[in-house]
């Protein structure tokens, strides 16, 4: 038996067929598009191409996840209020595709369902109870618990990109000041280096500027952001109790320099003997992890 994986984000919409074992069988990709009830239509249609071009049966479809960008509602089936998603504010996204399918489906943020992905075939197979962190164009998470989802009541919980880190950084668009992912995702170490070297750089580029030794201050500012996802991991790790935090995203492409520092704020700050031990990796899916995630939302028994 197969699933189909539809993971729904801000430029691109991946679909993909995949197995029990969590593998990618074949996979495609849509431009998002700005009128929600027509993309369905055309997330309908590739489903069955794909699904046509394997020449599997549609008896064997064991059900369809879906993941998307926060806020959304799962009790409603409804995408909420994502930032980069306006056009899609509302929209009833579960009730449109059971127009088109009658198989079983789920739907999960984004951050959640890559969690339950690193727990299936990824970095978090071990453990019964990780957080697994994104550090991306903003800053998301999904918690693990007890061997299962903890996806609070309307499927938002782990949005810890709005927890409050440094008030005197500035405020949010979310009107709170000095959110995590305001001052440490991708976005903000791109717009705060930009400040500092007087020209328009990426995130990349500030820890090229950074570790190379070229520019103090850069350095200074991307320490800073290492620091405060150490806070961000202490805070998870003193409310969540976890074995283990597991960290993707493309800032964490920067590797080592950031799970070192993550590390030992942790060893440092944690409140408790076993807080403070607490295990950071890398998460071990990069691109397919969005995908493999919604397809686990059906593959994996995660309530
Ligand atoms: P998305 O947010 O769409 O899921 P990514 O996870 O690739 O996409 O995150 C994009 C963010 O990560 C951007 O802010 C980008 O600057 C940053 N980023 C991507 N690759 C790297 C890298 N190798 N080093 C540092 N930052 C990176
Ligand atoms: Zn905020």
């Amino acid at each position: 038996q197969y699933a189909v994986g539809i993971d729904i984000g801000g430029t691109k919409t991946a679909i993909g067929l995949i197995d029990s074992n969590g593998q990618v069988l074949a996979k495609t990709a849509l431009p998002t598009g700005s009128e929600p009830s027509h993309m369905v239509d055309e997330i309908a249609a590739a489903v069955n191409k794909l699904i046509g071009d394997a020449g599997f049966s549609a008896s064997s479809l064991k059900g369809i996840g879906i993941g998307a960008p926060g806020p959304l509602d799962t009790k409603k089936g409804i995408i909420a209020e994502p930032p980069n998603l306006r056009e899609w504010w509302g929209f009833p996204i579960v009730d449109s595709m059971k127009r088109y399918f009658s198989v079983p489906i789920t739907f999960e943020n984004d951050a959640t369902a890559a969690a339950l992905a690193e727990r299936w075939v990824g970095a978090g197979r071990e453990t019964d109870h990780f957080v697994f962190i994104t550090v991306s164009t903003g800053i998301g998470a999904g918690i693990f618990s007890h061997g299962k989802l903890l996806t609070g009541a309307t499927g938002n919980a782990g949005d810890i990109g709005h927890i409050v880190i440094d008030p005197s950084v500035g405020t949010c668009p979310c009107g709170q000041k000095g959110c995590l992912e305001f001052i440490a995702s991708g976005t903000a170490i791109a717009r705060m280096a930009s400040e500092l070297v007087g020209r328009e750089i990426s995130s990349k580029e500030a820890f090229d500027l950074a570790f190379s030794g070229e520019n103090a201050e850069v350095k200074e500012l991307i320490d800073r952001v290492f620091r405060y996802i150490g806070v961000g991991c202490v805070t998870m790790i003193n409310t969540l109790d976890p074995e283990l935090v597991i960290i993707g995203g493309g800032v964490s492409q920067v590797g080592a320099p950031l799970f070192d520092a993550v590390t030992d704020y942790i060893q440092k700050h944690a409140l408790n003997p076993s807080g403070r031990r607490t295990r950071v990796v890398p998460a071990a899916l990069s691109q397919d992890a969005g995908l493999i995630g919604a397809a686990a939302l059906i593959h994996i028994d995660y309530k």
